[in-house]
């Protein structure tokens, strides 16, 4: 860490000790060229990454719009709420754990399926038909098929 006053890079730390809840450490440090003391803050960064749009624009992750989007798609199923709240969750923190600065909106999309699909069948095809935007019946039926093929594996999965 360079010093502040003299840009000298010998500096040391001569304190340290949890900030803000301890998510932050605070360190004191002292220049050993100038002798001049300063205070640095260190915490993990967590940052969202940015969403690119298809068209290229970006807009910031929205996490009300991210929940908006699934209640949708579970309106009226039996789904409890901590279910959605526990998949919510873990979304976000995928992104978050990504590191990524900006991420395609697709990737988030393909990752409420994820969860949807393992929510329920029902949500999980809504969802897939506004967000595939499905140009016709063929893109439809592929969605469907995909779930049968799950069903039969799940179901191999139990005989075995
Ligand atoms: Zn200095």
């Amino acid at each position: 860490m360079r010093c502040p006053f003299c840009q000298a890079h010998d500096t040391r730390v001569i304190d340290s000790r949890l900030a803000r809840d301890g998510d932050q450490v605070r360190r004191r440090r002292e220049c050993g060229r100038c002798a001049e003391r300063f205070t640095t803050f260190e915490s993990a960064e967590l940052v969202m990454p940015r969403l690119v749009k298809q068209d290229g624009t970006r807009e910031p992750f929205d996490e009300a719009k991210l929940r908006t989007g699934m209640l949708r798609a579970l309106e009226k199923r039996p789904v409890d709420t901590d279910r959605i709240e526990a998949a919510l969750h873990r979304i976000v923190k995928a992104l978050r754990a990504s590191g990524e600065r900006e991420l395609p909106t697709r990737h988030i999309g393909e990752l409420v399926m994820g969860e949807l699909r393992e929510l329920d069948q029902v949500a999980y095809v809504r969802f897939a038909s506004v967000y595939r935007s499905f140009q016709d019946v063929s893109a439809f039926r592929e969605v469907i098929e995909g779930l049968e093929r799950q069903a039969q594996t799940d179901a191999d999965d139990q005989e075995r």
